[in-house]
Order: C-alpha cells, then sequence, then structure tokens
C-alpha cells in the first residue's frame, strides 16, 4: 500500500496520488492508476471544490484512467478538468504559479506499467531545478522490460539520466525474491477451472480477486479458454464496457455463467460440507475459491517452480495462486540497475518491515550496484497512520461496503477456515447480513494492516497478443498480459503521434 505523501520536491506546485491535507493547495495534480491507496482525498468535497473553482488547476491522468473517473458519478461535472494525457510521446503541460510566481512547463511522459488498466508511470523532464524525475506509482516491470521502454532512452538509445526515482517498493523484501510471469499463473488458473468445471453443471468457480482492476488478463484468459464470460459487478462491468478487449470477457449477468469475480465475499456459507452459498446467485452450488495473490508466496514457498505456485487447502476447497501486479525483488533490483538513478524514495513501506528497515533494504540492494563510494541517496515515504477515507460531499465519513471491496489489498491469510458451516435453519436474510458484517469487519483490519524500437508498436502488439492468442511472441515472458492500455487507445496515440500541448 503506498505510503508516497504526493510531493514531489523537485516540482512546486504539483501533488500526485495524494489529494489530501496541504497537497490539495497544488496547482496541478496526476493520478498514476484508479487504486484506492492512490486516490487518497480525491473524492473529497475540498478537493473536488477546488477543482470545480480554480480555472487553472486540473487533474491529468492517462485515457483508460480518465474513462474510469468520468464513469464515476462523483466527476460526471467535472470530466472538463480531468485531462488525458497521451502514453508514448511527451505531453507538455504548464504548472501554475502561485501568487506572481511564474509558471513553469514540463513536458509529463506515460509509461505503462502492466499494474492494472490505464496505471501509468510519470516522467517529468523540465529545466535544471526539475531535472529528470520518474515516478512509478504501482507497478510491475520485468527483467528486461527497462530496456524496451523508448521514454526511458535518449534518440541515440543510451539510456537517459535520472535524478530521482520513486519507487514502488512494495515487495522490496528478499522474502520475495521471484514472482511467476503473469501468463503462467494464468495457465494454472485455468487448469484449476478446467478440472472443477468439468466435474458437472452444477460445479461453479470463485476467482477471489485482491482489487477491483487488474485481474482483467484472468478473465479474458478464462472466457476465451471456456467460451464462458466471467461474472462481475454491475458497477464494475458499467466501466468493461467501453473497454473493447475486456468487455466481450465479462458479464453482469449471474445466469449465463459458473465462473463468478463478482465481489465475492471472503466468508462462504457452507452446508453439509458440500455445498456453498453462492453469494450473487443466491443459490447452493459446488464451490471450488481461486485467489490470485502474492503475500503468501515468500522465497520460502515459491521456488521458481510453477508446482510451487499453488497452495491448496482441501478443506476450504480454497486455491491460492500466486499472482503479482508488483515488481519482485530481482524485477526491482533490474530496475534500479538498468536506471541507476542518482536518488531513490521508496514509495512503499513493505508489510511487517518498518521505515528502517525498508532504508536498509533499499541499501542492500543498491550496494552492488553503485558500489559504497557512489551510492545515490535513498530516502522513504513514512508509513501513513491510518487509511485515508474517501467520501464525496453527499456521504459521511464511513466507507460503504462496496468502498472497501473496491480498494486494492493483497489477501492476507485466512483468519481460519474461508468457509463457514451453517445450519440449514437459518433464514437467507441472516446469511446475508451475517456475510455483509464479517467482510466488513475483514476488509476494515485489512486496509490497516524494449529494444529500443518504437514502444507504441511493442505496446499495441501486446493488446494484439492479449486479443488474439493469448501467446507471447518474441521470447517475452510477460508482455501478453500487460494490462495497461486498450489496443484503441494505443492506436489513437500512434496516429496523433504529435505531443499534446496544454497551456
Ligand atoms: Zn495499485
Ligand atoms: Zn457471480
Amino acid at each position: 500500500m503506498s505510503c508516497f505523501e504526493g510531493h514531489v520536491e523537485e516540482l512546486k506546485n504539483v501533488s500526485i496520488d495524494y489529494f489530501e491535507n496541504n497537497n490539495i493547495y497544488s496547482k496541478t495534480f496526476f493520478l498514476s492508476h484508479c487504486h484506492s491507496d492512490h486516490m487518497a482525498g480525491l473524492r473529497s468535497y475540498t478537493f473536488l471544490n477546488r477543482l470545480k473553482e480554480e480555472p487553472q488547476v486540473f487533474l491529468y491522468c492517462s485515457e483508460i484512467t480518465a474513462h474510469i473517473l468520468k464513469s464515476e458519478k462523483t466527476f460526471t461535472d467535472l470530466s472538463h478538468k480531468i485531462r488525458d494525457l497521451l502514453i508514448g510521446p511527451g505531453n507538455l503541460v504548464t504548472i501554475p504559479g502561485n501568487n506572481g510566481e511564474e509558471d513553469q512547463d514540463v513536458t509529463v511522459t506515460l509509461i505503462p506499467t502492466g499494474h492494472c488498466p490505464g496505471a501509468v508511470m510519470f516522467l517529468f523532464e523540465g529545466d535544471v531545478s526539475v531535472g529528470h524525475v520518474l515516478y512509478t506509482g504501482d507497478f510491475r516491470i520485468v527483467l528486461g522490460d527497462a530496456a524496451k521502454f523508448k521514454q526511458l532512452h535518449y534518440s541515440d538509445g543510451t539510456v537517459k539520466e535520472i535524478d530521482k526515482l520513486y519507487l514502488d517498493t512494495t515487495f522490496l523484501s528478499q522474502q520475495y525474491r521471484d514472482f511467476p510471469a503473469r501468463k503462467d499463473s494464468i495457465a494454472i488458473i485455468s487448469n484449476f477451472v478446467a478440472l472443477w468445471l468439468a466435474k458437472g453443471e452444477d460445479h461453479h468457480v470463485i476467482i477471489q480477486i485482491p482489487a477491483k482492476y487488474g485481474s482483467e488478463a484472468i478473465f479474458m484468459m478464462l472466457a476465451k479458454q471456456f467460451g464462458m464470460k466471467v461474472h462481475v459487478s454491475d458497477e464494475v462491468y458499467n466501466i468493461y464496457k467501453n473497454m473493447s478487449e475486456i468487455r466481450d470477457a465479462v458479464t453482469n449477468d449471474t445466469m449465463i455463467t459458473r465462473i463468478h469475480a463478482c465481489p465475492s465475499l471472503r466468508r462462504l456459507y457452507q452446508k453439509n460440507g458440500e455445498l456453498t452459498l453462492l453469494p450473487c446467485r443466491v443459490d447452493w452450488f459446488k464451490l471450488v475459491t481461486i485467489r490470485p495473490c502474492a503475500l503468501s508466496f515468500t522465497s520460502d514457498m515459491y521456488k521458481g517452480n510453477l508446482e510451487s505456485a499453488v497452495l491448496r487447502s482441501e478443506e476450504d476447497n480454497l486455491i491460492r495462486v500466486c499472482y503479482s501486479c508488483h515488481s519482485s525483488h530481482e524485477e526491482l533490483k533490474y530496475f534500479i540497475s538498468y536506471l541507476k538513478p542518482k536518488q531513490i524514495k521508496a514509495c512503499v513501506v513493505p508489510l511487517r518491515m518498518s521505515e528502517i528497515q525498508t532504508l536498509n533494504m533499499l541499501r542492500k540492494m543498491c550496494l552492488p550496484i553503485y558500489g559504497k563510494d557512489n551510492m545515490p541517496v535513498l530516502t522513504v515515504s513514512k508509513r501513513k497512520e491510518t487509511p485515508s477515507i474517501n467520501v464525496s460531499p453527499k456521504a459521511n465519513n464511513v466507507k460503504t461496503l462496496e468502498e472497501c471491496l473496491s480498494d486494492e489489498m493483497e489477501f492476507t491469510e485466512m483468519p481460519s477456515s474461508s468457509q463457514t458451516n451453517v445450519s440449514d435453519r437459518r433464514s437467507l436474510k441472516e446469511y446475508k447480513d451475517n456475510m455483509e458484517s464479517e467482510e466488513e469487519e475483514e476488509n476494515v483490519v485489512e486496509i490497516k494492516s524494449m529494444s529500443t524500437t518504437d514502444v507504441l508498436q511493442t505496446d499495441a502488439d501486446i493488446y494484439r497478443l492479449i486479443a488474439e492468442d493469448l501467446q507471447p511472441k518474441s521470447g517475452d515472458q510477460d508482455a501478453d498480459i500487460r494490462q495497461s492500455m486498450s489496443l484503441a487507445f494505443l492506436q489513437a496515440a500512434v496516429d496523433k503521434k504529435k505531443p499534446v500541448i496544454y497551456n
């Protein structure tokens, strides 16, 4: 979970991924992706009012992120204040000065991060006071990826000097040395789905996704392989229905499928040790729950072979499959050694680590890369005390169940069992009431706690792969499931080519 305070020291009057406290007085805002730990304060009355009232104040993000935001009622009246930037070419953004200060021009380049739809890194380039600053947001960059991004290179192919890197350090710990490529994780998931569905028409599968966005490649693969769309909530469906690559893989009609990724409640109710209540149908079925997750798969667990990327719990009929949307320890090390930034700020204090431990781990990682006489300046964000609560003007300071479910959470270990035996005599209402309160409680606890050829063409190819056959090409193990952009948007970016100038 991001601990980043929103300020990039090199840029005055700018806030990124944090819209609370003094940050709201910024003149220019950036949002890297739509996960709630990067959206603190974004729906607050104060922020929305500032965006509305200040003619020069805008929120910048990728086209898909803008699309997701604009589909929310909260932003309906503010869609003219949300400016989408192109992926690929640099975008010239003018940051208005405060009280007579001069405006500042910066080039902002968006780089896809493979984390969830629309997720991007921001590369800021400006005069000497700005230099080259790279903010990764959340990312899964695998070994070899950095070399493929044209945006990180000068036209002669040499790597750009990065003065400061703001880094997603979610899996900085040596405990998470490697993760499988997501295509392998998806293949495992689809095998389990195949085995279960083959047992009979009364067998359903729940894919227990860790965040509202980020599992689209799984849905696409399952829909393709089984000719069966994945059931998702109405809210998510309404967003996907305008994304051509994902649209055909999902449905909001629970009756036409046996694969569910609707906001499935964490605690499922079982009777006779066999049948389980399917939350979206209010019927009893034989269920298996498959949970793509990464936290459970430390290096003791995941040994690099696919057998060890699975954790089965027979009694719960729960299968955890290692699937990560954040870079592993080794992938972070690769990224740092490729760019060799002069300064690095860790934006995530990993679970079970303190700020000091995070800094020490980063130092340990950098030492062999830089040598002890050339170490970069290392800093770390402060762990946030309590989760921020996003509220719209009409709401109180309370998260709804739906908002909790929409948060990005890595699932931690289940309390004891994911399924609870209940007597048949209890009413359906009792089941549902119980499920909702238990779900809310659990969520509240958890929230605390390229070769240097044309990058646009490469990413367009990546999406074509998803749309066509999900088979990787040219030895790129993970690229086939990069989830950052839709092909249509990419194609638009390729067609436009020219930078967009905002002033
Ligand atoms: Zn995220
Ligand atoms: Zn469902």
